[in-house]
């Protein structure tokens, strides 16, 4: 473990979080707004707020797990009353972006105001001050965690630099932030996401393969001390079947001896009172261009046209 990450508390040997981007029609209009005009699309996306959040809330309910909700501005509009609810049972409601915009290339000033306009919609909606950012489809700019900290943030969980939580800088006359890592192999859209003419890989996996391999991710997490992060989007996790093994997966995790299952809210804070340094990201700086001395013939790379 390094200087820069979490201890956690006595008795917890590791800790797990369940996270939910609840980003129904948002990420879908971001990603083309044309898809505005495809009612089936649109339905696909609504089922999240509809029909999986409330299933979603029962079966941690039945768990005692409290979760991490994040919720672009644009669902907390449309669907006020499913935001609401995720408050009013107990979870934590953390910013995704206004309308899952992907903010990669985006200038500060105009990040900086979608940020703003996430905030403003969660505290209208559903009187929520949001600690934790989570930037839609995990884009973060390299100015990205100084707006989240003069902003107030406390976390952000988008980087996948970590196994366990750690503090970092953001830059100069700007407060640090945690990270909490995440992983592509903990998420559900790599698993389930389908749609023809829009997203997916054409391959629906079976619930029970993702349930044995985010099983097989815990209990590796939990061996080595660090931070379990499931990321699930509700209309594609909160289906039956797929809804059948995430609710099998929580109470195994939940079963192992010393996982502290909670909010990413309350490991934030557990990092921010422990860590004991602060990390620094390096932006890569591109070496110059490797050039063949005069007079040499340039070399012609045939990988991918005869290599086994
Ligand atoms: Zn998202």
């Amino acid at each position: 473990m390094s200087e820069f990450e979490t201890t956690w508390p006595d008795g917890v040997r590791a800790a797990a979080s369940f996270t939910f981007d609840v980003d129904a029609e948002s990420c879908a209009l971001a990603y083309d707004p044309a898809l505005a005009g495809r009612m089936s699309v649109m339905s696909h996306q609504s089922y999240g707020p509809r029909v999986a959040v409330p299933r979603i809330l029962d079966i941690l309910d039945d768990h005692g797990v409290k979760a991490t909700f994040f919720v672009p501005g644009f669902t907390a509009e449309t669907y006020p009353d499913t935001t609401r609810a995720i408050a009013e049972r107990g979870h934590e409601i953390a910013h995704h972006g206004y309308l899952h915009e992907n903010m990669l290339g985006m200038g500060e000033a105009d990040e900086l105001a979608v940020i703003d306009r996430g905030l403003a919609v969660l505290r209208d909606v559903a009187g929520v001050v949001p600690t934790g950012y989570r930037a839609p489809w995990w884009e973060m700019n390299w100015h990205t965690p100084k707006l989240l900290a003069d902003r107030g943030f406390r976390y952000d969980s988008s980087l996948l630099d970590g196994d366990r939580p750690y503090r970092f800088a953001t830059g100069p006359g700007s407060a640090d932030l945690v990270e909490i890592p995440v992983d592509w192999a903990l998420d559900d859209w790599e698993q389930y996401a389908f749609f023809p003419g829009w997203t997916g890989s054409g391959v629906i996996e079976s619930p029970a393969k993702a349930l044995e391999m985010w099983h097989h991710e815990a209990t590796a997490h939990h061996r080595w001390g660090g931070c379990f992060v499931l990321t699930n989007h509700p209309f594609l996790s909160g289906r039956p079947g797929r809804a059948a093994a995430l609710d099998e997966l929580i109470g195994r995790v939940a079963a192992l001896d010393g996982m502290w299952v909670t909010t990413l809210a309350e490991i934030a804070e557990q990092a921010w009172s422990t860590c004991a340094a602060t990390f620094t990201h390096t932006r890569p700086a591109m070496p110059t261009p490797t050039t063949a001395p005069a007079g040499t013939t340039p070399h012609t790379s045939t990988i991918g046209e005869d290599t086994p």
